[in-house]
């Protein structure tokens, strides 16, 4: 078997093409990939990503996921597709609910329409996201519960998923939609605006400035590591018996936004000045993943709990090694993560 006319290594080295590779998660997929011999391709338009992160030896290709030419030409060879290009703010959202429909759910149309095209496609692997199940009372959430979806970013995702599973099983590869709770890590983006959730708290709490939360900070989240979240996603592909199926990937641990606060200020051993704004909105009030059915498909554990997460993060991030001082930045609701 040839890829752009290198041989391949053993029957066990997977051809990849990841869309939205040079993002947070998908340049910490590509380099994993990549590291363990698998052929890496990544599609992505860089409205976010940079292809800096990626490591030497992945072939980088600038451009847009619904360009179904392009699509055509970068999937030939491939066996196995990663999607994750798409918008990923929530608040971001709500302002552009176009915006989010014509990538989120074009993107993932247009995949689908070229996947099916070249016909070489073994599994397409979706990254899906918790946002779907939307406000639960009862927790943890399994997939078997119903999807509530509330905001314009979730529906895009739970039309992607259709699209994924009717237009696999329509054209004859598998697939597999991760549904990722809140992924934290080194190298995660923070933009000026809407930023995520841990990388703003660490940001403003090392530069002394004060972290607003919204509503009395009880609400809480699953906060799962970059390293568990890409395991599950190497393992979506290798893994048996996951057709058409949808696999909760967190931590399996609730931590509320107080908490971690707390854990912030003790790993970095600076105090944080809180600020409660019970006007806003701290979106949903409980939101923790049972990974009951990814440790049964994918053997997945979860091997890095909050506190050694966030430790990681403050050694190996450069936004937060010793020598770079972080000015305070601006607000954040701490319910508004993708
Ligand atoms: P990210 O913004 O870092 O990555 C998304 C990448 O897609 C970026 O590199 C961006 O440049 C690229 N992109 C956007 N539009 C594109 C287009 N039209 N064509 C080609 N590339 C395009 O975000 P992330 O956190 O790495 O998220 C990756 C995926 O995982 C997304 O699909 C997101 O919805 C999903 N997800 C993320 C989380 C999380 O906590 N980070 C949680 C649930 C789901």
């Amino acid at each position: 078997m040839v890829w752009g006319g290198i041989l391949r290594k053993s029957r066990d080295t997977m051809r990849v093409l990841i869309t939205g590779g040079a993002g947070f998660i998908g340049s910490h997929l590509a380099n994993q990939l990549h590291r363990r011999g698998h052929y890496v391709r990544v599609l992505d338009d860089l409205s976010s990503g940079d292809p800096a992160r990626l490591l030497p030896g992945i072939n980088f290709n600038r451009g847009d996921v619904r360009d179904i030419p392009k699509l055509w030409s970068l999937l030939q060879g491939v066996e196995v597709v990663y999607h994750l290009a798409a918008r990923v703010s929530v608040p971001a959202s709500v302002l552009y609910p176009r915006e989010y429909n014509d990538v989120n759910v074009g993107g993932t149309v247009s995949l689908l329409e070229a996947c099916r095209d070249v016909g070489s496609i073994r599994r397409v692997i979706l990254a899906s996201s918790a946002t779907v199940y939307g406000d639960h009372e009862v927790q943890p959430v399994a997939e078997s519960m119903g999807i509530r979806p509330a905001v314009p970013y979730a529906v895009s995702k739970v039309a992607a998923e259709h699209y994924l599973f009717a237009i696999g099983q329509l054209s004859g590869f598998e697939t597999v939609a991760l549904r990722i709770f809140n992924a934290y890590g080194p190298g995660q983006p923070l933009p000026p605006a809407h930023p995520p959730v841990i990388p703003q708290f660490m940001h403003q709490i090392l530069g002394r400035g004060s972290v607003v939360i919204f509503g009395d900070g009880t609400q809480t989240r699953d906060f799962v590591y970059i390293d568990d979240v890409v395991e599950a996603l190497i393992s979506a592909a290798q893994a048996p018996h996951v057709d058409r199926q949808i696999i909760n990937v967190g931590s399996g641990e609730e931590i509320s936004i107080n908490q971690l606060v707390e854990v912030i200020s003790e790993i970095t051993g600076a105090q944080a000045n809180v600020l409660y704004n019970r006007e806003g909105s701290g979106g949903i009030a409980r939101l923790v993943a049972d990974v009951s059915k990814a440790r049964q498909l994918l053997k997945y554990r979860p091997r890095t709990g909050l506190r050694q997460g966030l430790r990681r993060l403050l050694e190996e991030d450069p936004l937060f090694r010793p020598g770079h001082r972080p000015a305070p930045r601006p607000l954040v609701d701490p319910g508004q993560s993708s």
